[in-house]
């Protein structure tokens, strides 16, 4: 079973939020990502890069981290080795004099050379050999929390070695008094004679060194930002001298394919998009040409299909009355002549019906049809219609229902060409209706006011029903046909809609028979918008339920054999 439903399209677009609702954000930023390659490949800089400088600055921050602290910690340990030896000189230069008082100046001048000596100003010297001793000098600290700073394992260590220096990473007394900042504090023994070892100490504050890192971090991530602002403003810059004319030239291309066919694109330097502008226009004129071509051979083909139906009209009328004349008098021949009478007097009707049509149709493509409007009830008009098809109805066994829920208030419309198209529609569903009832509906909306005729006859396949407005075309020429139609009246008949600014719509079903719907704007020029009867009838039910016999299967038309 093939279901077939054609109709206007209409090209829906989301309307775009405010950029002050933000909750349109996600919604409008993922609609540029898909429409804007400017600004995805935008983006993907901008990410790569902040990336990439990131890491690099990273990286530069930790190895000039790395280089001033290793910098600053030999410049410690180079300046509290040399005030070492030089209170050791002075050490080893005195007599040993086993005198307290005279060992206590000594050790005055030491600890005053050992301040002088170093740029530290936290210095501590702590006696090894913990044995009382009347002459060895007291531990000294020039600072009292330095006692605190150095840990057992650091002093462990400067005890184990006479010889060598050791240093640890402390937090040392903020210059400013308040707080605390990053320090080193070096230690190794000082050896006085008489008395033994003593631990030496220098801490040292490394603020400054923080500082300069400090602000050499800032400045990394400042001129980071401003590259990647500046890499983001200049990749905008260079893509917008690519995307520009990539969208002029998809602008353009649009316009050649709504039509437009004089449209090119301006073409300076010889760049590839110069390349790319240059094969457009020539592409460009080459259609444009051979458009004007086909439009001139179309042009003759209509002017001879005008010229040829309007020079067979003459000899067409006098064969015409020729026929009538002799199909009045068919009574008097014998049998075969009075049928050969009565063919010639249908053929030549139908032949007169097919070259109306003709003239009609090369109107149409000549441009040359003009509406007579005229202020008419459609659910009127329908009643007329039907009224005067009623014969050729009850002929067919059909019973034809009018369904006028709305459209009795008057629009502007050329009532003779909207006649004709509900009697084509009307026609045709007696004529494949199947003795069926049809249901004529008429009913309107604000904007719009439409005619519907359905049948519940054979119907159509689905690839039928795409193609019944198609000139000269015909689902299934086996179908038993009594009204002989040309196979141009749909064609019209959607021609007459479009020329009201409306629409011809159809729905049809294989055994379920069909719908078409004319739908009218209420204003000339007006759109029609949704229509106020829906093409795809649902169910097959007439108004109020009424049986309509269908619940016997139709009896389908066989396929036609195709030989082995
Ligand atoms: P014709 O003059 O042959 O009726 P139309 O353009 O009016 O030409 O219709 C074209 C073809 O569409 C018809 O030959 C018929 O096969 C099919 N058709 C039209 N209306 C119906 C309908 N109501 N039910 C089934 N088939 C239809």
């Amino acid at each position: 079973m093939g279901a077939a439903q054609a109709t206007a399209s209409s090209a829906r677009r989301p309307a775009l939020g405010g950029w002050r609702d933000w909750r349109a954000w996600p919604d409008s930023l993922a609609g540029l990502w898909r429409r804007s390659l400017r600004f995805r490949t935008v983006l993907i800089t901008l990410a790569l890069t902040a990336l990439a400088i990131m890491i690099a600055c990273v990286w530069m921050a930790l190895a000039i981290q790395n280089d001033l602290f290793q910098s600053r910690l030999q410049q410690v340990l180079a300046d509290a080795r040399r005030a070492t030896v030089a209170a050791q000189t002075t050490l080893d230069a005195s007599e040993p004099q086993g005198d307290s008082v005279q060992l206590q100046n000594l050790w005055g001048a030491v600890t005053t050379e050992l301040g002088q000596q170093s740029t530290s100003d936290m210095i501590a010297a702590f006696r090894i050999d913990r044995t009382p001793s009347t002459i060895a000098p007291q531990d000294f600290s020039s600072v009292a929390v330095i006692d605190d700073m150095v840990s057992d394992g650091l002093r462990d260590l400067v005890q184990s070695d006479p010889e060598k220096q050791w240093w640890q990473s402390v937090a040392v007394p903020a210059d400013a008094g308040e707080g605390e900042a990053p320090g080193i504090i070096v230690g190794q023994q000082l050896l006085v004679p008489d008395v033994g070892a003593y631990e030496l100490y220098f801490a040292y504050d490394l603020s400054t060194a923080s500082q300069t890192l400090g602000f050499i971090q800032g400045m990394l991530w400042v001129v980071g930002i401003v590259l990647v602002v500046l890499i983001g403003a200049i990749s905008w810059f260079v893509l917008r001298s690519v995307t520009t004319p990539i969208g002029e030239a998809a602008q353009t291309s649009a316009k050649l394919a709504a039509g437009e066919l004089g449209v090119r694109l301006d073409v300076h330097g010889e760049d590839e998009l110069a390349t790319l502008g240059r094969s457009f226009n020539a592409m460009a004129d080459s259609l444009e040409s051979q458009i004007k071509e086909l439009a001139d051979l179309s042009l003759v083909q209509q002017r001879f299909v005008s010229d040829v139906s309007h020079e067979l009209r003459t000899p067409l009328t006098t064969i015409r009355l020729a026929a009538d004349m002799i199909n009045d008098q068919r009574d008097e021949f014998d049998p075969t002549t009075a049928r050969a009478a009565e063919l010639l007097h249908a053929q030549v009707q139908r032949f007169e019906t097919l070259l109306a049509d003709l003239l009609e149709i090369s109107r149409y493509d000549a441009g040359s049809v003009q509406l007579e409007l005229e202020a008419t009830s459609l659910a009127h008009l329908a009643e007329d219609v039907i009224g005067s098809m009623q014969q050729v109805a009850e002929q067919h066994g059909t019973d034809v229902r009018l369904v006028a829920p709305g459209g009795y208030s008057p629009v502007d419309m050329d009532p003779r060409r909207i006649r004709r198209i509900v009697r084509n529609l009307l026609g045709n569903a007696i004529e494949h209706g199947e003795g069926r009832p049809i249901v004529v509906t008429v009913d309107s909306n604000r904007n719009a006011v439409a005619l519907g005729v359905r049948d519940y006859g054979l119907g159509m396949r689905r690839e039928d029903a795409e193609r019944v407005f198609d000139r000269f075309w015909r689902a299934d020429p086996s179908r038993r046909r009594t009204l002989g139609g040309t196979g141009l009246g749909l064609s019209i008949a959607l021609g007459d809609a479009r020329l009201h600014g409306g629409e011809l719509a159809v729905w049809s079903e294989l055994g379920r028979g069909s719908n078409f719907v004319l739908t009218l704007p209420r204003r000339s020029g007006g759109i029609p918008g949704t229509s106020p009867i829906t093409v795809d009838p649902g169910a097959d039910d007439l108004p109020g339920g009424e049986d309509l016999g269908l619940t016997q299967p139709i009896e389908l038309p066989a396929e036609p054999e195709v030989a082995p």
